[in-house]
């Protein structure tokens, strides 16, 4: 498998199909974790890659495929590109999720269920995601066409194209398929070639990775001499990082001390860089990696490190405890199942916000709020250049729901 050069995300409503898909693409399985599998939906971000390959002698799109060897005709198919696929949860209560995968999405793939009407909350909601964080490299694939007749699906087709009408998704192609049929993954796979390109990469600038995931891959009860460092998973931005590297995770550490508390960078070494299925001697912008380090596991487990920045030392944008937006909010609040539009008003002072910068999900309480400037104090600081786009959520009833974006001031 070659290093992925591309993270496509999969998104939409919950139970639409979206980790089916993942399957059908990479054979990867994304719901692991105990309780996903217990209730049968999504809770983390899932990840897999895979290689799409051409048969050299079949036509278009037959050609298309994941398999080694063609499906129709039996010969050696050739490496075309390695993606890597960020699968999110659909459930209304895990947008924050969403929206940190969202950061890391190169383009992305909203998946809708054509035996259900168009668009179902998240449906809206996601859509909604991608139009502000400004993902424009859309592919919309009309799922479970083996469950509806023709006429449905056509109908359905239409339902889709009026929703999409004035967003970010409106000129995007949409793909018929059966996930679980293994139905036009072909045609989707020619597709996504054509919509998702591969980013250009900037290796002239620091590398600068979003934490995505960190684990402890140790089995309970290691011996001490074989217990591995602990390991982050994430995506470069720009730059390249290599096995020896010197890094500095920002922001860090949480230190209490007499009644104050202050975040520290943490500092440590790359032992090992793993990206699609191998191990790299240079990881570089595009699809997802994973880095084991020298940091006692303890740090990394249970994505404890989930959200923040690590690079090269001393290359890193800096930790922010508080900032200043520049404010862009929606008009309606999207995401919700009745039909009672519920406008947004402005933001007032004192009031908590959800904010999502890269992959960091944090609570800003704002301190001071005029027409499309909010001054926010943050629960926990972030890493993020100055300019970089803030994803703004405000609890309406139980849930924090997508208000609008914000930019960071200098
Ligand atoms: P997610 O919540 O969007 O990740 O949805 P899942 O991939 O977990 O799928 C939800 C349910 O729909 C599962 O029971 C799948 O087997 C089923 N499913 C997914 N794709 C298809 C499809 O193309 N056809 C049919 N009939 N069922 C599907
Ligand atoms: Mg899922």
């Amino acid at each position: 498998m070659s290093q992925p050069c591309v993270n496509i995300g999969m998104v939409g409503h919950v139970d639409h199909g979206k980790t089916t898909l993942v399957s059908a693409l990479s054979g990867v399985w994304t719901d692991t974790h105990s309780e996903e599998l217990k209730r049968g939906i999504s809770i983390r971000l899932g990840y897999a890659d895979t290689t799409f390959r051409k048969c050299p002698t079949c036509p278009e799109p037959q050609c298309y495929t994941v398999a080694k060897k063609c499906e129709h005709c039996g010969e050696k198919t050739e490496d075309m590109r390695t993606v890597s696929f960020v699968d999110s949860p659909g459930h209304e209560t895990l947008m924050a999720t969403m929206l940190s995968g969202a950061a890391i999405m190169d383009g992305a793939i909203l998946v809708i269920a054509a035996n259900e009407e168009c668009p179902q909350p998240q449906t809206k909601e996601h859509l909604m995601a991608l139009n502000i964080i400004g993902i424009e490299n859309i592919v919309i694939v009309q799922n479970k066409v083996d469950l509806v007749p023709k006429e449905k699906v056509i109908e359905h087709y239409h339902q889709i194209k009026e929703f999409v009408k004035g967003t970010v998704a409106e000129n995007a192609p949409v793909v018929p398929i059966s996930a679980q049929q293994n139905i036009n993954i072909d045609v989707l796979i020619d597709v996504m070639n054509e919509v998702i390109p591969t980013p250009v990469q900037k290796l002239d600038k620091p590398a600068h990775m979003l934490i995505a995931r960190s684990f402890d891959i140790n089995k309970p009860g290691s011996s001490i001499d074989k217990i591995a460092g602990g390991v982050i998973g994430g995506t470069l931005t720009a730059g390249s990082l290599h096995p020896g590297d010197e890094l500095e995770i920002r922001p860090g550490r949480k230190v209490e001390s007499e009644n104050a508390i202050h975040w520290e960078p943490i500092f440590t070494t790359i032992n090992m860089i793993a990206a699609g299925s191998d191990k790299v001697e240079e990881a570089t912008p595009g699809g997802l990696l994973a880095l084991g380090t020298g940091l006692d596991p303890s740090i990394t487990k249970s994505d404890s490190l989930t959200g923040q920045v690590a690079g090269l030392p001393d290359t890193l944008p800096p930790t922010h405890d508080s900032f200043t937006l520049d404010l862009k909010l929606l008009e309606r609040v999207v995401g919700i199942s009745d039909d009672e539009p519920i406008e947004i008003g402005k933001i007032k002072t004192s009031e908590p916000l959800m904010l999502n910068v890269g992959t960091a999900t944090t609570v800003g309480i704002v301190t001071s709020a005029r027409e499309n400037v909010a001054e926010t104090k943050l629960k926990r600081p972030v890493c993020a250049e100055v300019g970089s786009m803030v994803a703004i959520s405000r609890r309406v009833g139980s849930r924090w729901r997508l208000i609008g974006v914000g930019v960071i001031k200098a």
